[in-house]
Formats: C-alpha cells, sequence, structure tokens
C-alpha cells in the first residue's frame, strides 16, 4: 500500500540478536563448513509485476540484464507470492515459512521471531560469508530479519520529507555497497569461503521517481521506468560478477516480493487486495549444472530456501514449508499440493475482512463475505468469478490447508532458556499484537464493499501530493465520518495539521481516532506527540504508555517518552528511556543527542562532570551517524564549556549556527561565550540575532537580562 507512515529517523540499525548460538540446535549436524560450496546471490526486487520484464514477455520495458538471468537459468512462469506486502514476502522467502508459521502479516506491526533461524543464519552455519543490502525502510533490521547477516546494510536516507512514503535508497547505490562488500571479501584471500549476498531494490515501488534517461523516456509509464533502471543498475553488478569470474559458479536467485495492482480490479498499489496483479511474481533461479528452461508449474516464495539447500547437497530444516524445485528445474513433475496467500493489512489495520486463499493448479480461491474462485488457465487476470455450488468444499480445503500449515507453528516453535526470553521480552520479541476484536465478518466488511473507501482515501493522498490542501482535508473529514475504524485519514489528516501548525485541531482528530480504535497504536503514538507539542505531558505520558502495552519494540516510543521526562526534568528517567530506544536502534542520531542532552543536564544538576564524558561520547556519535545533527553540535559546546574549553565550545556552537542559523540556545550561548572572551562586538552580533528572534517568547526575568548584556556590550 502507499499509505505507509513515513518514519522519521532511520539510519543503520542493529537489533540485538540473543543468543544466536542457542538457534542454532535446529540444524542437523552433519552440516559443516565446506569451502568449495558456490557463491549465493538473492536479489529481491519489490513491487516487481513479471509482465514488465522483457523475459516474460513485456514489450513495455527492455530487460536485457535480468533476460541475462533468464537466459542462464530456470525461468518460472507461474511463481506466487504469499502476501502482497514487503516485510511478509521477505520473511516466507528468509525463512522459507509463510506467515500461518512465522506470524508476520504486515509491515511494520509484526516482526519477525527470532526463534526460526532464517537463510542466513543457516548458510552462516553452513560456512558462508553473509551481507544483506537493503533498499529501504519496510526492512530495517528492527523487524528482524538481520539474523546471520555479517553486515545488513540499511542506509536508506532518514526521510522522505513526505509523511506516507517510506525513505527510499536507489538501486545504483545499494548495488554499489553490494558490489564494495564483494570487493573486500576478495581483498582477503586467505578467507575463501563462498558468499551469500542479498540483494534488495525498492525503485519499483510508489512514487515512481526514476532518474533520467528513464523519466523522458517513460514519461507515461513511470514504473515501467523504474524497472528498466532497476535492470540497469543490476547489469553493473552482473558485470562484476563477469570480471571476476564468479559468474557462472554463483546460484544466482532472482525474485519480486510481490506485484503492483496498476488499476486492475480497483487497486492502484499493492496490500489490499490478494488477486495475481499482485501476488504473481517473478522467479529465475540459475545454478551450475542446471540446463536453461521454463516452467509452468505453481511455485512459490518458501520454494527458494529448501531449493538452496538441495542445491548445496543438504537436507533441508524440518520446519520449512515448501518443496526443493531442484527436481522440477530437472523436468520432473511437482507433487499436487496447493499454495496458501493472505492478504490482511486491512485486516490488522482496519479490522475489515480478512482475505485468505489457495491456488491449486488452475483453480485459485479466495476466501472473503464475498468469496471468489477463478480459473487461472482461462482467466489469470481473475476478471470473472465463478462462484459455484461448490464453494462450500474450497472453503472446507482451505481450512484444512491452514489448520497444517499452522500446526507446524506450534510443533517448531522455539522456546528460548528462560534469561534469554526475559531479555527478548523486555525487547519486544514475545510481545503480541492486538488483534481487531471483530471475528465474524459480513458482507458489508469485504474488501470489494470497502474498496470505495480505501480509494477515496488514496485520492485524498493524491489530491494533498497536488497541492490541494483544502480538497484533501474535506475528503479525509468526510472519510472518517463514514468509517470511523479507518485510521489511515486520521493519520493523514494530522500531517496536514502539523504541517500547517493547527495542533488543537490534530488533537482533536487524534482523540476522536483513538476513542474510535483503542488498540492502534500508530494512533497512539501520534496523539501522544502531538499532546507533547501542545505541553500537555501528563496525558501524552498516559497516552504513549498505552501506545507501550500494544507495541513495546518501537525505538521512536521510547525516544519520545525520553523528551517528556526531559521536558520534566526527570533527567535519570530520560536517560533510561533513550537508553532502551538506542538499545533497540544503537545508531539512532536523534536519541543519541537527546541521550547527551540529558546527560549535560543530570552533569549540571548534580556537579558530577562524570556525566560530561558520557554527553560528549554520545554527541560525537550522533554526529557520526549525522553529520546534520544541530543538537548534537550545540550539546559538545555546552560540555567543552562546561570544562573550561572556551575555543573548542566556540567552535561547536558556531558550527550548530551555520547548519541551522536560528538556532535559538547556540545563538545566546555565541554571544555569552564571546562576552566571556572580552568580545564585545561578536557578542553584540549573537545576542541581537538572538534578541530579534526570540525575545518576544523569554520571561521577564530573562529578557532584563538579556537587556543588560546587550547593554553592557555597548559600553
Ligand atoms: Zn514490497
Amino acid at each position: 500500500m502507499a499509505n505507509k507512515k513515513g518514519k522519521r529517523f532511520f539510519l543503520l540499525t542493529a537489533i540485538p540478536t540473543g543468543s544466536l548460538l542457542a538457534f542454532f540446535i535446529f540444524f542437523s549436524p552433519g552440516l559443516q563448513a565446506v569451502a568449495q560450496k558456490p557463491n549465493i546471490l538473492l536479489i529481491t526486487i519489490d513491487t516487481l509485476r513479471p509482465d514488465r520484464l522483457s523475459c516474460y514477455g513485456s514489450t513495455l520495458v527492455k530487460t536485457p540484464n535480468i533476460d541475462k538471468l533468464a537466459l542462464a537459468g530456470v525461468l518460472f512462469n507461474r511463481a506466487f507470492a504469499h502476501n502482497p506486502l514487503t516485510l511478509p514476502s521477505h520473511a516466507n522467502i528468509l525463512l522459507g515459512t509463510t506467515p500461518l508459521q512465522h506470524g508476520v502479516h504486515d509491515n511494520g506491526l509484526f516482526r519477525v521471531p527470532q526463534g526460526l533461524p532464517n537463510l542466513a543464519v543457516y548458510l552462516q552455519k553452513a560456512g558462508y560469508r553473509t551481507g544483506a543490502f537493503i533498499g529501504s525502510f519496510p526492512l530495517d533490521a528492527r523487524f528482524g530479519l538481520k539474523a546471520g547477516f555479517e553486515i545488513y546494510d540499511q542506509s536508506y536516507p532518514a526521510g522522505s520529507g513526505l509523511e506516507f512514503i517510506y525513505p527510499e535508497r536507489k538501486a545504483g547505490a545499494v548495488i554499489k555497497a553490494a558490489i564494495d562488500w564483494l570487493k573486500s571479501l576478495a581483498n582477503s584471500p586467505a578467507d575463501n569461503r563462498p558468499w551469500f549476498l542479498w540483494l534488495h531494490c525498492f525503485d519499483p515501488h510508489q512514487p515512481y521517481e526514476p532518474p533520467e534517461p528513464f523519466t523522458s523516456q517513460f514519461k507515461n509509464d513511470l514504473y515501467s521506468g523504474e524497472v528498466a533502471y532497476v535492470d540497469l543498475e543490476l547489469g553493473r553488478l552482473f558485470d562484476y560478477l563477469e570480471e571476476t569470474s564468479q559468474w557462472n559458479s554463483t546460484i544466482k536467485i532472482f525474485t519480486g516480493d510481490h506485484g503492483q495492482s496498476l488499476g486492475e480490479h480497483g487497486e492502484s498499489t499493492h496490500g489490499y487486495f490478494a488477486y495475481n496483479s499482485t501476488l504473481w511474481v517473478p522467479l529465475i533461479i540459475s545454478a551450475p549444472g542446471l540446463r536453461p528452461r521454463r516452467l509452468d508449474e505453481n511455485v512459490c516464495h518458501v520454494d527458494i530456501f529448501p531449493t538452496v539447500c538441495e542445491l548445496l547437497g543438504n537436507s533441508p530444516p524440518a520446519y520449512l514449508q515448501g518443496q526443493s524445485l531442484v527436481k522440477v528445474m530437472k523436468g520432473n513433475k511437482l507433487p499436487a499440493r496447493k499454495i496458501y496467500f493472505e492478504s490482511l493489512y486491512a485486516y490488522y489495520r482496519r479490522g475489515w475482512a480478512p482475505v485468505r486463499g489457495f491456488i491449486e493448479g488452475n483453480k485459485k480461491f479466495i476466501d472473503s463475505p464475498l468469496p471468489e474462485f477463478y480459473d487461472l488457465k482461462n482467466d489469470f487476470s481473475e476478471t470473472k468469478n465463478l462462484v459455484n455450488p461448490g464453494l462450500s468444499q474450497e472453503k472446507e480445503k482451505l481450512n484444512e490447508l491452514i489448520k497444517s500449515l499452522s500446526r507446524a507453528a506450534v510443533d517448531s516453535r522455539y522456546y528460548p532458556e528462560a534469561e534469554t526470553k526475559e531479555k527478548l521480552a523486555s525487547l519486544g520479541y514475545l510481545g503480541g499484537y492486538h488483534r481487531p476484536a471483530k471475528t465474524a465478518f459480513g458482507p458489508e466488511d469485504d474488501l470489494k464493499t470497502l474498496l470505495v473507501f480505501n480509494n477515496q482515501f488514496e485520492q485524498a493522498q493524491d489530491l494533498y501530493f497536488q497541492g490541494k490542501a483544502e480538497e484533501s482535508e474535506r475528503f479525509l473529514k468526510d472519510l472518517i465520518a463514514r468509517r470511523p475504524e479507518f485510521d489511515n485519514p486520521y493519520l493523514f489528516l494530522i500531517s496536514i495539521y502539523e504541517r500547517q501548525n493547527r495542533l488543537k485541531e490534530a488533537e482533536a482528530v487524534l482523540q476522536a481516532g483513538l476513542a474510535a480504535n483503542p488498540g492502534n497504536y500508530q494512533l497512539a503514538v501520534d496523539y501522544g506527540r502531538v499532546l507533547v507539542s501542545l505541553g500537555k505531558e501528563d496525558l501524552a505520558v498516559e497516552v504513549l504508555n498505552r501506545a507501550r502495552e500494544i507495541i513495546d519494540w518501537d525505538p521512536e516510543l521510547w525516544n519520545n517518552l525520553g523528551v517528556i521526562y526531559w521536558n520534566r526534568s526527570e533527567l535519570e528517567e530520560a536517560i533510561k528511556m533513550y537508553e532502551h530506544s538506542l538499545l533497540l536502534f544503537p545508531k539512532n542520531p536523534v536519541a543519541l543527542a537527546n541521550l547527551g542532552a540529558a546527560e549535560t543536564s543530570l552533569a549540571l544538576k548534580n556537579k558530577d562532570n562524570s556525566w560530561l564524558v558520557k554527553a560528549e561520547e554520545h554527541f560525537k556519535e550522533a554526529i557520526d551517524y549525522d553529520a546534520g545533527q544541530v543538537a548534537a553540535y550545540n550539546g559538545l559546546g555546552a560540555v567543552y564549556r562546561l570544562t573550561g574549553q572556551l575555543e573548542a565550545a566556540i567552535d561547536y556552537w558556531q558550527k550548530a549556527v551555520e547548519l541551522d542559523p536560528d538556532h535559538q540556545q547556540a545563538l545566546f550561548n555565541l554571544g555569552a561565550a564571546y562576552f566571556d572572551q572580552g568580545d564585545k562586538n561578536q557578542a553584540l552580533i549573537y545576542f541581537s540575532r538572538y534578541k530579534k528572534l526570540y525575545y518576544q517568547t523569554l520571561p521577564e526575568g530573562e529578557k532584563a537580562e538579556l537587556d543588560s548584556l546587550i547593554e553592557k556590550c555597548h559600553r
């Protein structure tokens, strides 16, 4: 879906992986490191429709590099995702199980459980170097896919500037980082371990903004332009592999996490319905010894993990739910089976009816209050719903399938030792998401019935991005009145209000939103944030603690709680909150700068300079991760001022003012520092600017103090 709220501060993350060693008990003892294993390249392109690849017959785009993979590999004409969403799909691929086992049904609300070892853990154990290179936030390490990767490079930009849009790192940058990593491996010839590289490119995901020349070349079909751009960039990686003689010996797996509806069935993006426009994905596998061919068998994402196992000559871990495709790639038939799929975004976020179903041969059954049945042989794009009297049988089959896949979940779930469990629980690993209260759904809850609301929301977004804020606001208010349990209109409306500084209105919207959706995490968090801006901190703490009961592993939440305690001068409590936030997201420059500020305040309050040592370290770390972190420069100035290093203090405050010429504290601090140095001219410059910008907001005592300082400068 387009409608995900952009998060504020994400760069590099490392989720503590707990006791990883304990997870290895899953593996049979026969799995020993062998140096001669082939390298493995897994490419997942986000939001990729097969029919935009020329090897799948597209006439809209030429994709010569991906075609090259197809020429050398086995191309599956009918590969399916189990979910039309990024995180669940990647969990399916990397864990080799469906959501019925790993439990990740949506982006953001779920995190991959650490008890099921993923492909990286498996390959690391088998002696592989492992690297992941990620294009965007839905796969942030906090969501649990990092286990087993020695490098999990997710340095996508911190924010997009627009709410509801994920920050994205372009394919060129992702691929360059991946090639650099491969080069670094090549530079240690003593280490001849094979590598496993997972590459994720987010580019075809909306919004469509391919770089030139693709913008011009595809101006009427920018989605295809993104695909063409990704193909070009992939060529660089492929060239590198050829130049270094690694191309032929590498197992290459290419797929997409889901498709993009592009208007089919009334859906413009993905994540809402479960039609083939979003579940059908490309899958191309090539490996030494496999003859190139094209296959029409139904295959799916969970087949990838067991296929890798068999290609390496290992037996797959018992908990995997797919089938190895090696035999079918060698010309044999797969046994008949059902492929499970689901689309639960609207169910978890809005309490609308769940969508689940299966594909079996040419039959596709979609269970919902208004069920659907399609003949994929004659109607692959699902235009003719063949609801027939036999449907109750299909429903029964689906229930059996769900039961069989879910039973495995219970059997194979990992139970950590007590101590680990406590630690994991404190980090939210074992936390659950509050399910919508509703369990029975009628036609009025069916996504097809509710599509009109979904589309009205998308229209409201489009209007806003076209600069028509008032019209957008009207659309959103109307939607809220008609569907109070639909959270996106509230969230989008308050993002408009906040940008227009209409905080009182934002507060009212959020209060109503949370009352109508008491289990909604995002509404609670946003409500808390707005309450803080309005100075209603007691209520904010109450609301945010309520949010913590819904999801307790969000580093942003802990950071926000820290800010509130800091504002209330409860410094020890604030430090605890920031530290917890940093435990969840260690390289967050905002939380680091906040922590430094709280430590500086505590040093002052307790007259204990040992806190300044910590503060200095944290401010510097914040700047390491974000060279534009003004608060950290201002904080460093304070640390040096307090330790008598006036020159250094001035340097840092200057830097702060360079970055933000209106920075309130830095302006005053600079004035005071120059005044102390006896440089009254310089002091006057900063005091005057400070007075001009902030005099009206100062309490009387501070006004008088400032006037007196300025007066002294004139003498
Ligand atoms: Zn995706």
